[in-house]
């Protein structure tokens, strides 16, 4: 699956690949990162991409130009805008977009992009939450990090079926040595090698977890079962 990011500050999205289960994907041939400088198609012969908005009002604008010249060889991608106005995005969506061969990120700064750019290429408008960062880079990297790693043999299929909102609840609560500490011991089934047992313990606590934690994916669970049992 091939990622390209769009961005002023193509360094930021290089240096994460470096590390980790990412970089490891890059030299299995199982994702591919390609990065344009948004500068490098730029209009004019200063090689600004950005103005000030008309109406008057803060700050400035990414141009409409430059937006729409480097997007125009990646039409056959999905292209997703980033901005806080999109809609939030969730495990579900990164389960969905994995099974995408091509998604191209477009990453504002400043105080975003002409609107005529979303317009006129985006295929889809997804934002991380409901604050505000400088510019789209962190958001585009949260997002290609979790779609990655939905891609097939990125990460084995137990440790995924196991993550957080996998079934609408999330991980159970995990432990490692040493077994007390400051007078707290782990759950003893944990150590008792009796792996059916384990295994159901942990799917109940990580239902009390997600009640205590999540009541909103709680209840979305919840109803899950409930419709599941009356089409039985
Ligand atoms: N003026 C914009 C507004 O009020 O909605 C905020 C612009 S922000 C300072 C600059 C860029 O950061 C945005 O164009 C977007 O690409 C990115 N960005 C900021 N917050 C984001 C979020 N929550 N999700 C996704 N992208 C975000």
């Amino acid at each position: 699956m091939k990622f390209s990011f769009i961005s002023l500050f193509d360094d930021i999205i290089k240096n994460y690949f470096k590390h980790s289960i990412l970089s490891k994907a890059i030299k299995n041939n199982l994702i591919e990162i390609e990065t344009l400088n948004l500068r490098d198609f730029s209009q004019n012969k200063h090689n600004t991409v950005d103005d000030t908005v008309y109406g008057g009002g803060n700050g400035q604008l990414l141009n409409v130009e430059p937006l729409v010249k480097s997007l125009e060889k990646l039409k056959n991608s999905h292209i997703i805008f980033l901005t806080p106005a999109g809609k939030t995005f969730t495990q579900k969506d990164a389960k969905r977009l994995s099974k995408k061969s091509h998604i191209t990120f477009v990453c504002g700064r400043y105080e975003g992009f002409d609107e005529r750019a979303i317009e006129l290429m985006a295929n889809e408008v997804l934002s991380i939450g409901d604050y505000v960062l400088t510019g789209g880079e962190l958001a585009s990297l949260s997002m290609c990090d979790a779609i990655s790693r939905n891609i097939s043999e990125v990460l084995s299929n137990k440790a995924l079926e196991e993550e957080s909102f996998n079934e609408d609840i999330l991980e159970y609560p995990s432990f490692t040595k040493p077994q007390v500490f400051n007078e707290v011991k782990i759950p003893s089934i944990l150590s008792s090698g009796n792996h059916k047992k384990i295994e159901e313990y942990r799917h109940k606590v990580a239902i009390l977890k997600t009640k205590y934690h999540r009541v909103d994916l709680y209840s979305d669970y919840r109803l899950r079962k409930t419709d599941y049992r009356k089409k039985l």
